[in-house]
C-alpha cells in the first residue's frame, strides 16, 4: 500500500492526505478545486492532472466526497476504468447505503475490491489522524488491507460487515447524534427555565444516566465545557448542515428498510427549520436557541 491515488481534498480530505503523505507514501491527489490540490501539495501530496492520473498505478484509491452521486461519478466514470486489477478502493465518504453496495458490486465486477469506510472525528479528527474509520467490506482479508489503507489516517478502524456496513453504521451513529443533541438541548433549556444552574446541572447529568457525548463534549451551553462550540460563538464543530445531511440519510435509508425511526424524524424536521432559517454553518448544538426561542444569541457582530 505504498502508493495511494487521493480524491477529494476538502475539509476533510486535505488533511487525510496529508497524513498519508506523512507516512512516507507516494500520494497522487486530484480535487475539482485548484486550491484544494494546492494546500494537499502543500501538505506533501503529488498534484494529478485528472483522476485517472491518480489512481493509474495506485495501490490503493481513497474518495473523501461529498454525497452519494459524486461517489457514483468519480467510480464509475474515473476510478473503475482508469485503475489496475486488483486496487483497493476505500470510500471514506458519509453515503447511502445502496450507493455503497452498489458501488462495491461495480467494483468487484471489475476485478477492483471496494470498501465504504466512513469516519468519525470530524475536522479536528482529521488533522490529529484520530479519525475512527466503520468498515464494510467482503471479509477479513479484505478488512486487513483497508485497515492498513486507513491507519495513518486515524486510531481505529472497526470492521461492520459486509459492503454496505460501514455506510449503515454511520448512518445510525450520526442518527443517535442528532438525537441526544436535541435532548442535551432541551433538558438544558428546562434547567434554566426550573431555576437550575447550568454549570451545577452538568456537574449532575455528566455523572448521571443523562450523560453522553452532547453534554460532556460539545456541551450546547457556555460554561461547563471550556472547548465546547457554545464558548465559541456557535463555530463549528459539527455544523448543522452537516447533521441535516446525515439525518436525511438516515431518514430514507429507513424509508427503504422498513424501519420505525420517529425522533430521527423530529430531528430531522427541527434541524431543516433551522437551516432554513440561516444557521447552517454554525455548530449543531446551536440549536438551543431555538429551542430556547433566542435566536437573537446567534447573530454575529458585524
Ligand atoms: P468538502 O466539501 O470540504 O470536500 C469535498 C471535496 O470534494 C471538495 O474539495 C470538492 O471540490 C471535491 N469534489 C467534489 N466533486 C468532485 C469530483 N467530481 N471530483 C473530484 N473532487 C470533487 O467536504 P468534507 O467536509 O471534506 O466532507 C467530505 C465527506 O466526509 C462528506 O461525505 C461528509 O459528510 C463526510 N464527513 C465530514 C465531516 C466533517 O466534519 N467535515 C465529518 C465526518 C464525515
Amino acid at each position: 500500500m505504498e502508493r495511494i491515488g487521493f480524491i477529494g481534498l476538502g475539509n476533510m480530505g486535505g488533511p487525510m492526505s496529508a497524513n498519508q503523505a506523512k507516512a512516507q507514501r507516494r500520494v497522487r491527489a486530484f480535487d475539482l478545486s485548484a486550491d484544494a490540490v494546492a494546500r494537499a501539495v502543500a501538505g506533501g501530496a503529488e498534484a494529478a492532472a485528472s483522476v485517472a492520473e491518480a489512481v493509474a498505478d495506485a495501490d490503493a484509491v481513497i474518495t473523501m466526497l461529498p454525497a452519494g452521486p459524486q461517489v457514483r461519478q468519480v467510480l464509475t466514470e474515473q476510478v473503475i476504468p482508469g485503475a489496475r486489477p486488483g486496487t483497493l478502493v476505500v470510500d471514506c465518504s458519509t453515503i447511502d447505503v445502496e450507493t455503497a453496495r452498489a458501488m462495491s458490486d461495480l467494483c468487484q465486477a471489475a476485478g477492483l475490491r471496494y470498501a465504504d469506510a466512513p469516519v468519525s472525528g470530524g475536522m479536528v479528527g482529521a488533522e490529529a489522524a484520530t479519525l475512527t474509520f466503520m468498515v464494510g467490506c467482503r471479509d477479513d482479508a479484505a478488512f486487513a488491507d483497508v485497515e492498513e489503507v486507513v491507519r495513518p489516517m486515524g486510531r481505529a478502524a472497526i470492521h461492520a460487515g459486509g459492503p454496505g456496513a460501514g455506510s449503515a453504521a454511520k448512518i445510525c451513529n450520526n442518527m443517535l447524534l442528532g438525537i441526544s443533541m436535541l435532548g442535551a438541548c432541551e433538558a438544558f433549556a428546562l434547567a434554566e427555565k426550573l431555576g437550575l444552574d447550568w454549570q451545577r446541572f452538568f456537574d449532575i447529568a455528566s455523572k448521571s444516566s443523562g450523560q453522553c457525548w452532547s453534554v460532556t463534549t460539545n456541551c450546547p451551553v457556555p460554561g461547563p465545557v471550556p472547548t465546547s462550540p457554545a464558548n465559541h460563538g456557535y463555530e463549528p464543530g459539527f455544523a448543522v448542515a452537516m447533521i441535516l445531511k446525515d439525518l436525511k440519510l438516515a431518514q430514507a435509508s429507513a424509508a427503504s428498510a422498513g424501519a420505525s425511526t420517529p425522533m430521527g424524524a423530529q430531528a430531522e424536521g427541527l434541524y431543516a427549520l433551522f437551516d432554513r432559517l440561516g444557521y447552517g454553518d454554525r455548530d449543531f448544538s446551536a440549536v438551543i436557541q431555538l429551542i430556547r426561542g433566542d435566536l437573537a444569541q446567534l447573530e454575529r457582530a458585524s
